[in-house]
């Protein structure tokens, strides 16, 4: 990387971090038990990542970076963010950037710990959660938020399609993984959970943070489809692209 392109992408992280903390005021105050410093690893092209990470890493290639939780019980884990320089930047930079601060500051355990439902790469988690709601909509859908804040047209160019409701949304798993789904209308689910439902998404951090997921799954099943209603109408509110 040029110098100036390490300066950038620094930049890009801390203003990411600052972002992140105005929004969950969590700052210093990372989960029980998380230890988890992080190394970014940044590989110099797409050829190269398609040729190492694997090797390096034992995650698949066939993706745009990703993040590595590693077990943040133990002291000095490092957690892994495997990436490559795409046009002169890091990509994918500051998605990945944020499942780190959101496994540190709101979701206990290592990323095994909470609901999912697939053994895939990079975790290769042994045991699937018996039953969803998983937190995939959460994550992804905070990634993007994260990222982009107000500023994702993609996404906000689908919002008039009204395509999900938000009850359906919060069941986002492997299995009804597509792009749009995960990660346009994950963002989509948590900007409105985080714009007009705050306190619901308090209540649901107290969970998370302690690492009670039965209880986060009980959450959410009695949301149901109490707040689909007003996630059409803000969908239509919401600024177009
Ligand atoms: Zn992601």
């Amino acid at each position: 990387m040029e110098q100036q392109d390490i300066i950038d992408s620094c930049q890009l992280l801390k203003d990411t971090e600052s972002q992140f903390h105005q929004l969950f005021n969590r700052q210093g105050k990372p989960v029980l038990h998380d230890n988890n410093i992080l190394r970014a690893n940044i590989y110099a092209s797409r050829e190269d990542y398609v040729k190492y990470v694997t090797a390096h890493f034992d995650v698949p290639s066939d993706n745009g970076g990703m993040y590595l939780e590693g077990l943040p019980h133990i002291h000095n884990n490092s957690a892994e963010y495997v990436a490559y320089l795409r046009d002169g930047r890091v990509w994918n930079l500051n998605h990945e950037f944020v499942h780190y601060l959101d496994g540190r500051f709101n979701t206990y355990g290592d990323y095994c710990s909470a609901p999912h439902d697939n053994h895939a790469g990079p975790e290769y988690c042994p045991e699937p959660a018996p039953e969803p709601p998983y937190l995939i909509w959460w994550g992804e859908g905070l990634g993007e938020y994260v990222a982009h804040m107000n500023n994702n047209p993609s996404a906000l160019k689908l919002a008039a399609n009204k395509t999900y409701k938000l009850s359906e949304l919060f069941y986002n798993n492997s299995a009804n993984w597509n792009t749009d789904r995960i990660y346009r209308w994950g963002y989509l689910a948590v900007r409105y959970m985080m714009e007009q439902q705050h306190n619901k998404v308090e209540n649901m951090l107290i969970h998370l943070r302690r690492g009670d997921y039965g209880r986060y799954q009980k959450v959410v099943k009695d949301w149901g489809t109490s707040m689909d209603d007003d996630f059409d109408a803000w969908l239509e509110t919401t600024p177009a692209p």
